[in-house]
């Protein structure tokens, strides 16, 4: 190539770049890895502050002690999954930036479930970011309003939340994408009605893993709703069945939950992990509590008539 065209190629190469408007992406090896990270607990506070890190290749804990976020980044933007507290969601921002990544390179917000342990602050990082939200209905009517309906197991014990104001509806099995990134959701119906789980691949300097973020599973409720009642929430209960069925079926390289505690994330993270990161078995293993647990569960309703 000669030496003019190998600058005007460069030349269209850096105004390609700076057209997109994203900082510089963070190389993997360049991000200082903290060597004394706070040590959290299983049963640590939801605001609980925590040392942001890297889980796998592009994908990042950026949430405190007690509650997840996920960050998974790219060249061209990067995907928030889960706020926690609204208290918690300046940590969170805090988090994003003292790993090198910057906040309006947010391109969109996911969550997990429509509570306010784990979607409360999503308001407060829309403000920040100004990505959109995208939820599958009836989580994105909660997210739109900040409450929740008696469809929820939870109602008459959930706090409201600060309403979010760009709030876009995505199908049950939905495939996202902010620039190279593509993450699917998977409606995970059960522990409230817009549960969603999410998959996608991580990659380092030698392979890719299959990443799993699955939502929580457990069967709990307020003193009213009963999970056997099926005439007044029909098919529920076989949705949640489903879903567990498909969560012990995913690709799963590496299973990460809401509350850390659930998929013991404390003892698989960081420099001197008592655990393997990587365990294929960990969504079927998930599953398969959280089955034993609802099994349990409508015993005791069974129980109490
Ligand atoms: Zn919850």
């Amino acid at each position: 190539m000669n030496q003019h065209l190998a600058a005007l190629l460069f030349t269209a190469a850096l105004s390609a770049c700076s057209t997109q408007n994203v900082s510089a992406p963070v190389a993997t090896e360049t991000v200082p890895q903290p060597t004394d990270p706070i040590s959290c607990a299983d049963d640590a506070g939801w605001d609980d502050p925590a040392t942001p890190r890297q889980i796998f290749g592009n994908s990042w804990y950026v949430g405190t002690c007690g509650i997840s976020a996920i960050l998974i980044t790219s060249p061209q933007g990067h995907i928030l999954i889960d706020s926690g507290t609204e208290k918690a969601a300046p940590q969170v921002a805090a988090n994003i930036e003292a790993l090198g990544f910057k906040l309006q390179d947010v391109r969109l917000l996911l969550l997990s479930h429509e509570h306010h342990d784990h979607s409360g602050g999503m308001a407060y990082l829309q403000q920040v970011t100004a990505a959109p939200l995208y939820a599958r209905t009836p989580a994105d009517a909660v997210m739109r309003s900040g409450k929740a309906s008696r469809n929820d197991p939870q109602f008459l014990v959930s706090p409201a939340m600060p309403a979010v104001a760009k709030v876009t509806t995505i199908r049950d099995d939905q495939k996202v994408n902010v620039g190279s990134l593509q993450i699917q959701a998977l409606a995970t119906t059960g522990h409230t009605p817009g549960s969603t789980s999410w998959t996608w691949t991580s990659c380092d300097e030698t392979l890719c893993r299959n990443m799993a973020y699955i939502d929580s599973l457990t069967a709990i409720s307020d003193d009213q709703y009963r999970y056997s009642d099926d005439n007044s929430h029909p098919g529920y209960l076989a949705s949640f069945r489903t879903a567990l069925n498909q969560i012990s079926q995913l690709p799963c390289d590496i299973l990460l939950t809401p509350h850390p505690g659930a998929s013991a994330m404390w003892q698989r993270l960081g420099p001197d992990p008592s655990q393997p990161l990587v365990n294929p078995n960990g969504c079927r293993d998930y599953a398969a509590k959280a089955s034993l647990k609802l099994d349990k569960r409508l015993a005791e309703e069974s129980s109490a008539h």
